[in-house]
């Protein structure tokens, strides 16, 4: 941890923290909320009004978090809001068929032509366990390849992410994930076709799926490079393997159709969670009509869910939806681009060797001057730096991800007024990075 001053502190959210230590591990429902990579305590907010969040002590951040993505049209959205209203007066829970479902299902298929048919679950880590086991279930094979720093969720089988070396075999990252578990998974260097090849030649007819994050965003932004999801396609195509593009985070935010409307690749699945919820939890996977026919009741992998389709998440997620054109992709790309621009100057301005990475409108900034490709590339950043940067903003009422392998999200509620802040903020926030030390 590099030595950092907090440049203030947070009374009532330090109380609130403290109350969750004793009820809860960590104080936090989800590990990253608890600043444990920047240090300080984590804010506790009471309130979100378009880009802004404000916490419990009564302050105002710009909001570059988002809630990891899902806040496209900003915080409180009156449309998104009144939907919801209207769907929870009408009741919470049917566990039944509802119009909401097929209407959202009738949107996702409609913006994605890869995708004819679609299940709707309730988080993204729902999305892709499912998405394995029909793979699975489909091919009748047991291995899964993923790559080094992408993240599905915490899916047993999926958080392995050991050793960089070609065709490693996945040794379990955590506590709780046994070997057998972990030990179908087959972890590869991403942006590394030739890892892939390697691994086809040396399992025949053993690997189910490859899954990749469509463009990764989940060890900060790191873009597939040219030809990298093409190349997967080919090779899942040419050895009896599904592609499975995970577009939890790319889904709907990238494009109207995703990072599938950016590269065209055409998965033979594909996970989406986030904005597709508006703020509620719905998550989702689809693909190949032929595929999908596996999936319980009309075949034989079975998948179900309680709350799945919930009326209230249907909802705000069809609301919202409905509210993403083109001009709003337009103004969302545009306010990225003005605060990447805004970043990379004031880091230059003090020297500060830094890389900002974009896949359309996400974003995030490495403190290294090399392009980062992949996890090992990402793990060379002075991440110290970003510690020091990161709280100088939180100070100045600028509210990043608290982590330097995450990224940055922008909505259509980013104004001028919120970029203005944020720009008023960079200079003291460069300095305090240039000057940290390890
Ligand atoms: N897949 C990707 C690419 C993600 O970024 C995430 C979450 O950040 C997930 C899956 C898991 O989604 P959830 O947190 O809704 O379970």
């Amino acid at each position: 941890m590099a030595c950092v001053s907090f440049p203030y502190d947070a009374p009532v959210s330090q109380t609130l923290f403290d109350r969750a230590s004793l009820v809860t591990p960590g104080g936090v429902n989800s590990p990253v909320r608890a600043f444990r990579a920047v240090g300080g305590t984590p804010r506790f907010m009471v309130s979100g009004s378009g880009p802004y969040l404000t916490d419990a002590d009564g302050r105002e951040y710009v909001d570059l978090v988002c809630s990891w993505g899902p806040m496209i049209l900003g915080h409180s959205h009156p449309e998104v809001i009144a939907a919801v209203q209207e769907a929870v007066a009408r009741g919470t829970s049917f566990g039944t068929p509802g119009e909401g479902e097929v209407a959202l299902a009738e949107e996702i298929v409609a913006r994605i032509e890869p995708v004819e048919q679609v299940r709707l679950v309730s988080s993204g880590t729902e999305a892709t366990m499912s998405a394995i086991r029909l793979a699975r279930g489909f091919t009748g094979r047991a291995k899964v390849v993923k790559f080094a720093g992408c993240y599905h969720g915490h899916v047993d089988a999926l958080l392995a992410a050991a050793g960089s070396g070609v065709a490693t075999f996945g040794l379990p990252d955590t506590p709780g994930v046994t070997g057998a578990q972990a030990g179908d998974t087959i972890v590869l260097p991403y942006n590394d076709l030739a890892a892939v090849r390697e691994a086809f030649a040396a399992h025949p007819g053993e690997i189910a799926c490859v899954i990749t994050e469509a463009s990764p965003g989940n060890m900060g932004v790191v873009p597939p490079l040219d030809g990298f999801n093409a190349g997967l396609k080919e090779l899942c195509a040419a050895n009896g393997a599904l592609y499975i593009s995970d577009e939890v985070m790319t889904g709907f935010r990238t494009s109207k159709a995703g990072w599938f409307g950016v590269d065209g690749v055409r998965p033979d699945l594909m996970t989406f969670g986030k904005v597709m919820g508006g703020g509620f939890p719905a998550a989702a996977f689809g693909g190949r009509a032929d595929v999908m026919a596996h999936l319980a009741p009309a075949g034989p992998v079975y998948q179900a869910g309680t709350l799945s389709g919930n009326p209230v998440a249907t909802a705000a997620g069809l609301a919202q939806l409905r509210l993403l054109d083109d001009a709003a992709y337009a103004k969302v790309d545009a306010v990225s681009a003005e605060i990447r621009g805004l970043v990379g100057e004031a880091l230059a301005k003090e020297g500060v060797a830094h890389t900002v990475q974009a896949a359309s409108n996400m974003f995030s900034v490495f403190f290294t001057d090399r392009p980062v490709r992949n996890y090992e590339d990402a793990k060379q950043q002075e991440a110290f730096r970003f510690t020091a940067f990161f709280h100088s903003l939180l100070s100045q009422g600028v509210y990043l991800p608290p982590s330097a392998f995450e990224s940055w999200f922008v909505s259509t509620a980013h104004d001028e007024q919120a970029v203005e802040r944020i720009a008023a903020a960079l200079p003291a926030a460069a300095r305090a990075a240039s000057e940290a030390t390890a």
